[in-house]
C-alpha cells in the first residue's frame, strides 16, 4: 500500500508548498476512523502566492500552441494510467470508496478528461465569416484565470474534469479540493507537472469554504467552477456575479429513475443497484427516487432485497469488497437523521438502515419502500446509500411527480418499450438522462444538470464553451461611408 501523506499541504507556482500558518485539516481514513494524514488550510500568503502565479504563467501558455499544450495533457493522462494503482489506493485513503470501484473509476476518469481535452486542445478555432467584400472571423480565447473548488466523493476525477478543459483551452487553474478530501488534487498537480505543464498553471490550495470564498472574490479570477450541495452553489454563484465572473456550477439532486412494468426485473435492479450504492451512495447524479410501476413492484422489491443484502461491506483495499464506508461520521449521522425520519414519516425499510462493522462509518445499503411524494427522504438530497422505492400506475402521472422538485441533474427510463422510453426521457426535467442504463458518465457526453441542479456542464466539446470566449473582429475592406 502507499503512504498517502502528501510532501506538503498545497502545491504551488510547480512545487509542493508549506505554511503551517494555516489551521490543520486532519486527514481521516473512513474505514478505520484513523488520522492518516495532515495539511493545513491555506493562509492568505498561499492564497496569494497561487493567484500571482497563475497570473503570471497564464500567458505564455495560452501563447502555445493547442497541440502543445494538448501534449502535455496527454502525457499526464499516459502517467495517470501507469499509476493507476497508487492512485487508487490514494483515493480509498482520502475517501474510503472501495478500491475494487475506484481502480476503475477515478484515475481512469481523470485520465480520460486529461487525454480527450489534450485531444481537442489543437483544434480550438474560431471561424471566417464572409460578409460580401468585407469579413469577419472569430478568436477562441481563453478566460484567464480559472478557480474549481470541488467536493469529497471524486477528488481525482473532480480535480480533472475542471482542470483538464481548462488548461487545454490555455487558462491557467487554482484548485481547492473539498477540506474532506485534500490528498488527491496534489498528486494531479504533481503529474501534470512531471508531464512537462508549466510552474503556475496547476496550483492546489487547502482549505475549508473561507478559502473557496476568498479566490471567488478575488478580482484576478475570471471562472469559477463548483462542484457542491445547491445551497453552496447559491453562495457562490452569488459571490462569483459579484464579479461578473464565469460559472460552471455541478450541483446536487433529488433524481428520478422510472422503472415500467415490461422492464426486465433484474436490469432494472442492477441499475437501481448502479443508481444508489455506488461510492455508497455519495454521488450526486443517483436516482434516488425510484418509481415503480405495480405490476413488477413484488418481484422487483424482492430481487432489489436479495441482491441488496449480497453487498461485500469490510476493507476498502480488499478488492473483494463492493461497498464501503461514508466519508465521514458527520456525513454517516446527516444519512441515519434521514433514515430516521423515513421511518417516522410511514415508509417500509426494506433492508439496511443501520451500522455495520465496529470500525469507521459504514452504513449498510438501505431500502425504503412505500415512499411518497411528501416524505423528507423523497424530497431532500441525502446524499447516502438510501434508496427510496415510490409506486406509480399512469406514465402522465409518474412523469409529473418526478419533475415536481426544484432540482434536475439527472433522470433515468427502465422500460422496453423504445417510443415510450424516448418519450418519458424526454419530459423529466433533467440535464443527464439515461435509458437502460444508470450513471455513466463518459468524458464523451455532457455532464450537468438543470432547474437548482447547476448551470453549464463538464466533459464533452461543450465544455470548451464554458473554458473560453469568442473574439470577433470585423474586417473592412472597401472605404468607409460615413452619414457626415
Ligand atoms: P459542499 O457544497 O459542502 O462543498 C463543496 C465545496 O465548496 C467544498 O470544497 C467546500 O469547502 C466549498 N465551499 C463551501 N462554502 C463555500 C463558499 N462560501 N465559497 C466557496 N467555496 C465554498 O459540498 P460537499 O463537499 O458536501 O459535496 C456534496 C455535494 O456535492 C452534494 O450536494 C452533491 O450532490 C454535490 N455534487 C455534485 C456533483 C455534480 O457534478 N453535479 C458531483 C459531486 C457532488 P469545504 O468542504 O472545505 O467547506
Amino acid at each position: 500500500m502507499i503512504d498517502p501523506k502528501p510532501s506538503a499541504s498545497h502545491f504551488i507556482n510547480g512545487a509542493y508548498m508549506e505554511d503551517t500558518g494555516g489551521a490543520p485539516i486532519e486527514v481521516i481514513y473512513a474505514a478505520t476512523g484513523e488520522k492518516i494524514a495532515q495539511v493545513h488550510s491555506a493562509t492568505p500568503a498561499v492564497v496569494e502566492a497561487a493567484l500571482t502565479s497563475a497570473r503570471a504563467a497564464q500567458p505564455a501558455w495560452a501563447a502555445m500552441t493547442g497541440t502543445e499544450r494538448g501534449r502535455i495533457l496527454r502525457r499526464a493522462a499516459d502517467i495517470m494510467r501507469d499509476r493507476n494503482r497508487e492512485l487508487s489506493e490514494l483515493e480509498t485513503y482520502d475517501t474510503g470508496k472501495p478500491l475494487q470501484e475506484t481502480l476503475v473509476a477515478d484515475a481512469t476518469s481523470a485520465a480520460d478528461a486529461l487525454e480527450y481535452f489534450g485531444g481537442l486542445a489543437g483544434s480550438l478555432t474560431g471561424e471566417h465569416i464572409p460578409l460580401g467584400g468585407d469579413f469577419a472571423y472569430t478568436v477562441r480565447q481563453p478566460l484567464g484565470v480559472c478557480v474549481g473548488i470541488g467536493a469529497w466523493n471524486y477528488p481525482t476525477q473532480i480535480s480533472c474534469w475542471k482542470g483538464a478543459p481548462a488548461l487545454a483551452c490555455g487558462n491557467a487553474m487554482v484548485f481547492k479540493p473539498s477540506e474532506t478530501t485534500p490528498l488527491c488534487a496534489l498528486k494531479v498537480a504533481e503529474i501534470l507537472h512531471e508531464a512537462g505543464l508549466p510552474a503556475g498553471l496547476y496550483n492546489v490550495v487547502q482549505g475549508y469554504g473561507d478559502v473557496g470564498a476568498a479566490l471567488v472574490g478575488d478580482p484576478r479570477v475570471d471562472k469559477v467552477s463548483l462542484t457542491g450541495s445547491a445551497p453552496t452553489g447559491k453562495k457562490v454563484y452569488a459571490a462569483a456575479a459579484a464579479g461578473m465572473k464565469h460559472v460552471t456550477m455541478e450541483l446536487g439532486g433529488k433524481s428520478p429513475l422510472v422503472i415500467f412494468d415490461d422492464a426486465d426485473v433484474d436490469n432494472a435492479v442492477s441499475g437501481a443497484i448502479l443508481a444508489n450504492f455506488y461510492s455508497s451512495g455519495q454521488v450526486c447524479s443517483n436516482g434516488t427516487r425510484v418509481f415503480v410501476q405495480s405490476g413488477i413492484k413484488g418481484a422487483f422489491l424482492a430481487r432489489l432485497k436479495e441482491r441488496t443484502e449480497a453487498a461485500v461491506l469490510g476493507d476498502p483495499m480488499n478488492e473483494a469488497t463492493n461497498f464501503g464506508p461514508m466519508v465521514t461520521e458527520a456525513q454517516l449521522q446527516i444519512v441515519e437523521g434521514f433514515i430516521a425520519k423515513g421511518i417516522e414519516e410511514g415508509a417500509t425499510l426494506l433492508t439496511g438502515g443501520t451500522r455495520a462493522g465496529s470500525l469507521g462509518w459504514f452504513l449498510r445499503p438501505t431500502v425504503f419502500a412505500d415512499v411518497t411524494d411528501g416524505m423528507t427522504i423523497a424530497r431532500e438530497e441525502i446524499f447516502g446509500p438510501v434508496m427510496s422505492v415510490l409506486d406509480f400506475e399512469d406514465e402522465a402521472d409518474v412523469v409529473a411527480r418526478a419533475n415536481d422538485t426544484e432540482l434536475g441533474l439527472s433522470a433515468g427510463v427502465f422500460t422496453n418499450d423504445l417510443t415510450r422510453a424516448h418519450r418519458v426521457i424526454g419530459a423529466l426535467d433533467a440535464g443527464s438522462c439515461w435509458i437502460n442504463t444508470y450513471n455513466l458518465a463518459p468524458v464523451e457526453v455532457p455532464f450537468g444538470g438543470v432547474k437548482g441542479s447547476g448551470v453549464g456542464r463538464e466533459n464533452a466539446k461543450v465544455a470548451i464553451e464554458h473554458y473560453s470566449q469568442v473574439k470577433s473582429v470585423y474586417v473592412g475592406m472597401s472605404a468607409v461611408e460615413a452619414p457626415f
